[in-house]
């Protein structure tokens, strides 16, 4: 049977669920859904899917996102395994399932990891960012991404360079917004002087790791992006899955620490963690949450994080970590008591 969305999919959105991406026009959802895991080449997931429920999974899991008002699907070049076999994918059933809702939709790809051999596969030049966009398009099938980034700065190539090739996206109509990801601080206010100067178009988004486990940009990244108006988007804040209740008994056969290919490996579940995260589990459970919605709200609580990017290895996950904007107020001492977690 064909998706039909649901009627009621933004009627239903929690409150303030849409954000504003810093001083832009773009609105992007409290969640976005990320494609890195889960959407590339079956044979490395842990549950051994054959490739038609793999396939039915991937599927499930975006019309559960639709469904729920996430309208934005965060892809790079590389993702798979196979690199560009999550692009390919996504590119399938929205061609298949989202006919006729791509102005619904936010796409975002990037380019800056080794995607291809050669020294034009990799990295920040014009020749491999403007390249790799190419690609994209043809693996998504798509005329335009919404969201193109530059993915990690490159110390060799200059930043004129990398933003030029930014600029020349948008421009060209292959990109609608240009954005940076893994940019220090400094970095960032380095490439919107470039653009400034140059009179090239500006990134207006940032994507940075952040999470509960990981708060670099607390000091170094959210004062720049606030203070130029620039929306922030923020990638792992489950950290892969460990702020999750699944490690707080050991490591499931169906988790992610198990996947084949991927950076979440056992040796990061120490006891020391596992300690840690039955503490904010027990703050979760006096909010009546999950620790994964404490984790998704305690990370949207600042108003310059315009969205965060979860991933899911299925649909029911999608569903309930969506529940976690609903639950987006702390009192102080809630807030002082995960400090204190986190402090340990
Ligand atoms: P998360 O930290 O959100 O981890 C997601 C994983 O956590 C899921 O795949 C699932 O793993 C587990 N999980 C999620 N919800 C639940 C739940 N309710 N209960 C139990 N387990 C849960 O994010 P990701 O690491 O997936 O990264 C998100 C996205 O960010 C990527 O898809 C990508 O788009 C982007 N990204 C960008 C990077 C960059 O350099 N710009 C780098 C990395 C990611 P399990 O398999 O164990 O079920």
């Amino acid at each position: 049977t064909p998706y039909h969305p649901r009627p009621d999919r933004y009627d239903a959105v929690p409150e303030g669920w849409f954000r504003r991406c810093g001083r832009t026009g773009l609105l992007l959802p409290a969640l976005s859904l990320g494609c890195w895991h889960n959407f590339g080449d079956a044979g490395t997931d842990p549950r051994q899917l054959p490739e038609s429920d793999f396939h039915a999974n991937a599927q499930a899991m975006l019309f559960t996102a639709f469904d729920h008002g996430i309208t934005h699907f965060d892809l790079a070049n590389n993702y798979g395994p196979q690199p560009g076999a999550a692009e390919l994918r996504v590119g399938r059933i929205l061609r298949e399932d989202f006919r006729g809702y791509r102005d619904e939709l936010i796409i975002s790809s990037k380019a800056g990891y080794t995607m291809w051999p050669g020294p034009y596969g990799d990295w920040g030049s014009r020749k491999y960012l403007l390249a790799s966009l190419d690609q994209s398009l043809d693996r998504l099938g798509l005329d335009y991404v919404d969201i193109f980034y530059s993915h990690r700065p490159d110390p060799e190539t200059p930043l004129e360079e990398t933003m030029g090739a930014l600029d020349t996206a948008v421009r060209s109509g292959k990109a609608l917004y240009a954005a940076i990801s893994n940019y220090s601080g400094e970095q960032t206010l380095e490439a919107r002087r470039v653009c400034e100067r140059e009179g090239f178009i500006k990134p207006i988004l940032h994507q940075p790791r952040y999470s509960m486990l990981d708060r670099w940009i607390e000091p170094e990244l959210l004062p720049v992006t606030g203070e130029l108006g620039m929306g922030v988007i923020a990638f792992c804040p489950l950290a892969q899955g460990l702020l999750t209740p699944k490690y707080l008994g050991g490591i499931p056969d169906d988790s992610r620490v198990k996947q084949a290919a991927g950076f979440l490996t056992e040796d990061r579940v120490t006891p020391e963690l596992i300690e840690k995260l039955q503490k904010l589990n027990a703050i979760a459970e006096e909010r009546s949450q999950s620790l994964a919605q404490l984790a998704l709200s305690w990370a949207l609580r600042d108003t310059r994080m315009t969205s965060l990017i979860i991933g899911a290895s299925r649909p029911s996950q999608i569903e309930a970590n969506v529940e976690a904007a609903e639950k987006l107020a702390f009192t102080d001492s809630e807030l002082l008591a995960i400090e204190t977690v986190l402090a340990e």
